[in-house]
C-alpha cells in the first residue's frame, strides 16, 4: 500500500481514536513477540496521542521471554465495564482476539482491525490490512509516521521486537531493503536490536530442546512434505519449541507441519512453506489463517485422523503450485 493510502486509513482510524474516551488494544491467544511488541507499541504510540484510558490486553498474557518489553507489567488477560473504541493487532479474525475480545464486543464497540495476514477477514469498521509487510509492527511505524507521532526508544524497542521475531531475524524472504531501512530508522530511535535477538529468537528453554528431541522421533518426509505428530503434547514448552521452523530448513522439503494432539479432541496444526509454496490457504480452509510461508490452525479429531487429513490437502496444493 502506498503512503498515500495509510495517510488515508490511518486518518479514519486518528479520527476515531481522537473522538474514544475507553480505548482496549487487544492482541492474539498464544501471542507472539509481533503480538505483544504490537499491543505494546500501540499503547505507547495512544498515550503519546493524549490518550490516558488505555487498557492492554491478551488473553494468555506476556510471555516469559517477551516481558523484558517496555510496558509488558500493565498487559491485562481479563477484561470488565465498556470501552468506545477496540484496536485489535496481528489477528486475522475476531476469535484470535480470544475471551478478551468477545468481552468487549458485548458493549458493541467501533473496532479498528490493524493486520498483515493474507487470511485476514475486515471484521472491523476500519481495516489498515496489509499483507505486504513483514508484521504488524510495520504497519504501526508507518502508522505512527502518518499520525506525526515521534518515535521514543521504548516504542521503537516493541516495533523492532514484532519485526525480528516475524522474520525470524530477517531470514524470511520477504525481508527487503524497505524493512532493512526501517529497523535503522528504530535503532537510531534507541531500539537494541542485540537484546531483542539474544531474549528471542536465539533463545528457548531446555525443556524446549527435550521436547524437541521427543517430536523429531516422529518426523516423516514424504512427498516434499516434512511433518513431526505427538499425542504426548508438553502445552507449557509447544509455543517456544516451534519445531516447524527447524523442519522446513529440510532440503528436500517445499512444506512443513506440526500436529500436536490437545486434551479435548483437537489437534494444532503449525504450517510451513518454502518460498513459492503456500500453506496460507489450506490453514483458511481449516478455519485457521497466516502466511504463505507460515499459517496455522487447530482442528477438531483425532491425531492421525487429523494429521492425515491435512497431508494429504498440502500435498496435493504442493503439487498444483510447483506446476503453476
Ligand atoms: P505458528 O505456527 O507459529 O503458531 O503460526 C504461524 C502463523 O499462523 C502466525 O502468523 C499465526 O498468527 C497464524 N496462526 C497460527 N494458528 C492460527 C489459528 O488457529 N488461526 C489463525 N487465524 N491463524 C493462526
Ligand atoms: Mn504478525
Amino acid at each position: 500500500m502506498s503512503v498515500a493510502n495509510y495517510e488515508t486509513v490511518g486518518q479514519r482510524a486518528a479520527e476515531l481514536i481522537a473522538k474514544a474516551d475507553r480505548i482496549l488494544v487487544v492482541s492474539h491467544i498464544a501471542p507472539d513477540g509481533d503480538a505483544i511488541g504490537s499491543m505494546l507499541a500501540l499503547g505507547h504510540i495512544l498515550r503519546q496521542l493524549g490518550k490516558t484510558n488505555v487498557t492492554l490486553a491478551c488473553d494468555d498474557g506476556v510471555p516469559d521471554k517477551l516481558a523484558f518489553l517496555p510496558g509488558a507489567t500493565a498487559v491485562v488477560t481479563s477484561v470488565s465495564g465498556s470501552f468506545d473504541l477496540v484496536i485489535v493487532v496481528d489477528c486475522s479474525d475476531e476469535r484470535r482476539g480470544g475471551g478478551v475480545f468477545r468481552a468487549a464486543a458485548v458493549g458493541r464497540p467501533l473496532v479498528i482491525n490493524i493486520d498483515h495476514h493474507i487470511t485476514n477477514t475486515d471484521f472491523g469498521d476500519v481495516n489498515i490490512v496489509q499483507p505486504d509487510t513483514v508484521a504488524t509492527t510495520e504497519i504501526l511505524f508507518l502508522l505512527a509516521a502518518a499520525w506525526g507521532v515521534t518515535l521514543d526508544k521504548d516504542t521503537a524497542q516493541c516495533l523492532l521486537t514484532g519485526l525480528v521475531t516475524d522474520t525470524l531475524c530477517f531470514r524470511t524472504a520477504n525481508a527487503t531493503a524497505g524493512v532493512m531501512r526501517i529497523v535503522t530508522d528504530l535503532m537510531q530511535a534507541g531500539a537494541d536490536l542485540s537484546s531483542i535477538t539474544s531474549r528471542t529468537v536465539n533463545r528457548r528453554s531446555y525443556d524446549a530442546i527435550c521436547y524437541w528431541g521427543r517430536l523429531l522421533q516422529s518426523i516423516d518426509l514424504v512427498d516434499g512434505v516434512v511433518s513431526v505428530r505427538t499425542s504426548s503434547n508438553d502445552h507449557a514448552v509447544n509455543g517456544d519449541a516451534s519445531v516447524v521452523t527447524l523442519l522446513i530448513t529440510a532440503e528436500e522439503a517445499d512444506m512443513a507441519a506440526s500436529f500436536v494432539e490437545t486434551d479435548d479432541g483437537q489437534v494444532e496444526v503449525s504450517l510451513r512453506a518454502k518460498p513459492g509454496f503456500d500453506v496460507a490457504q489450506i490453514a483458511f480452509k481449516l478455519r485457521g489463517g497466516g502466511h504463505s510461508a507460515a499459517a496455522g490452525c487447530t482442528v477438531d479429531g483425532s491425531l492421525d485422523q487429523v494429521a492425515d487429513q491435512v497431508l494429504a490437502m498440502m500435498k496435493r496444493a504442493r503439487r498444483e503450485q510447483a506446476c503453476a
